[in-house]
């Protein structure tokens, strides 16, 4: 008896074939693949019968069928919630972790004029690798290294789908034949991170390494003693994501390109981040631009598209003209060729430093690197007062405080400086940072915060003033 009343409770179901057929839920195939609504509608139904199923498990006496009534206007309006908050798994996520250049959030953001000119590159046809002047065949990197030449003063330039790509080309270009080697200083056979270690790309290049030095200490002599016929190129790593101090020494690419001078011999500085300006600029320890780089005489240099210069991913190879063109008739430079869209965000970024004032204004990395503390709590206490006007944010359980704190530049930049900041503290009365953590990243646009001493915090650098409805909507949400 008892099991009758449940089988016929749990027939009143309505089928997803009816559910399919409802007029709004036939609007939504315009916008969503018909098997995806309908897998929806399985996953809604499935998991309110499990609900159901659980209920009726509990009850005693279990009350009458007809208590039960699931309209199929009940699952539409779930079903449209649940699409209305639809989104790709590859979403937009708010960064209140205040490491600037984040690899797991996406490195930098683009530029306005790098977005609109994605756009208007990639919704039509283009001159991609058409040369309008004559007619034919054009040359795909023509479109940046006009810019590159211009900014770096270097004599040829390229750009290819990464750093990691572009010091990867450069090794198998400089060693082909065998057994030909380049020499490292032991200081620095760094590993960058996601499996880039310099020893590993080394010898998936074909390349023999010759370390040279020691951990702490390399001599521009050490370079020296280990040059003999073999050797292809000298080759400095930047030391990126960590630092040495005490009783150390590095020779500067300077030197270095000095003894590839004496020897005849190529050398290449890889520089990770490369920034294109000077960041004493904004307070923070002098680091040599790529440009001055450049002009120490080193013959190529590599650094990433999507680091401190701000722009799309990609790998920056600059230098003399014979060594560039040398890795661009490098068959790898095909397979790592860089797509119409990065070169669209990458000539929009490159152009802007034209001017540097601009520059800093316009291309966000570098914007949010250049905020005073003042700027920053200026923005905190903005979205505070947002904070404070919204009445369905339960300010009883909530308990909000702006606090000084520190953010890093990220992306193997300055690992060890700390640039003064302020931040969101949100405590709540009855759940832990952690569970505040949990919660925001699992919101709609997720927010993702950083814990220190079992505080939640939102770093106000990295957040933008576009972000504040979404944390709003956030904290109204856990207000519920
Ligand atoms: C980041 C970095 C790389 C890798 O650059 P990607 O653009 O991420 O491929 C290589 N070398 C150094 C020194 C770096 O800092």
């Amino acid at each position: 008896m008892e099991n009758n009343k449940k089988q016929d409770i749990l027939r009143r179901f309505p089928s997803v074939q009816s559910i399919l057929q409802d007029n709004s839920v036939m609007r939504l195939a315009e916008s969503f693949p018909r098997e995806f609504i309908k897998e929806k509608i399985e996953e809604l139904i499935k998991s309110e019968r499990s609900a159901v199923i659980d209920f009726l498990n509990s009850e005693n006496e279990i009350s009458s069928p007809d208590n039960f009534n699931f309209t199929n206007d009940y699952f539409v309006k779930k079903l449209l919630d649940d699409l209305n908050n639809f989104s790709y798994s590859l979403k937009k996520v708010v960064n209140g972790t205040g490491v600037v250049i984040h690899t797991n959030l996406g490195r930098s953001i683009l530029p306005e004029s790098a977005l609109k000119n994605i756009y208007k590159i990639s919704s039509s046809y283009s001159n991609l690798e058409f040369n309008l002047m004559e007619g034919k065949r054009g040359k795909r990197y023509s479109h940046i290294e006009y810019l590159l030449k211009k900014i770096l003063k270097c004599e040829k330039a390229l750009a290819v789908n990464n750093n990691a790509a572009a010091v990867f080309m450069a090794l198998s270009s400089f060693c082909t034949g065998a057994k030909k080697e380049v020499i490292v200083s032991r200081g620095e056979l760094v590993e960058i991170g996601g499996s880039f270690r310099i020893p590993d790309i080394m010898k998936a290049s074909g390349a023999q390494l010759v370390e040279v030095g020691t951990t702490n200490k390399t001599k521009p002599q050490d370079y020296e003693s280990a040059i003999n016929e073999n050797t292809a190129l000298l080759l400095k790593v930047h030391q990126s994501n960590f630092r040495m101090t005490g009783f150390v020494y590095e020779p500067t690419g300077g030197d270095i390109a000095a003894i590839g001078k004496k020897y005849n011999i190529p050398v290449m500085e890889d520089l990770g981040s490369g920034s294109l300006v000077g960041l004493e600029k904004f307070g923070l320890p002098y680091e040599p631009t790529a440009q001055e780089v450049v002009n120490t005489g080193v013959d190529i240099v590599t650094f990433s598209g999507d680091k401190l210069l701000g722009g799309p991913q990609a790998g920056i190879i600059a230098g003399r003209a014979g060594y560039v063109d040398m890795i661009a008739s490098n068959p790898l430079s095909r397979a790592f060729r860089i797509d119409k869209m990065t070169l669209a965000a990458l000539e929009a970024v490159l152009f802007e430093y034209l001017d540097t004032e601009r520059a800093v204004k316009n291309i966000p990395t570098l914007f949010l690197i250049a905020q005073t503390e003042k700027e920053i709590r200026k923005k905190a206490v903005k979205l505070l007062n947002k904070i404070k006007k919204i009445k369905n944010i339960d300010k009883n359980s909530f308990d909000f405080k702006i606090v000084e704190d520190s953010s890093i530049v990220g992306g193997g930049a300055l690992p060890d400086y700390e640039l003064k900041t302020f931040a969101l503290s949100i405590a709540h009365k009855k759940i832990s940072a952690s569970g505040l953590g949990k919660i925001f990243r699992a919101c709609n646009t997720p927010i993702i915060g950083k814990i220190k001493n079992e505080e939640y915090l939102l770093d106000m650098r990295t957040v933008l003033e576009d972000d504040f409805n979404d944390i709003l909507n956030a904290l109204a949400l856990i207000s519920k």
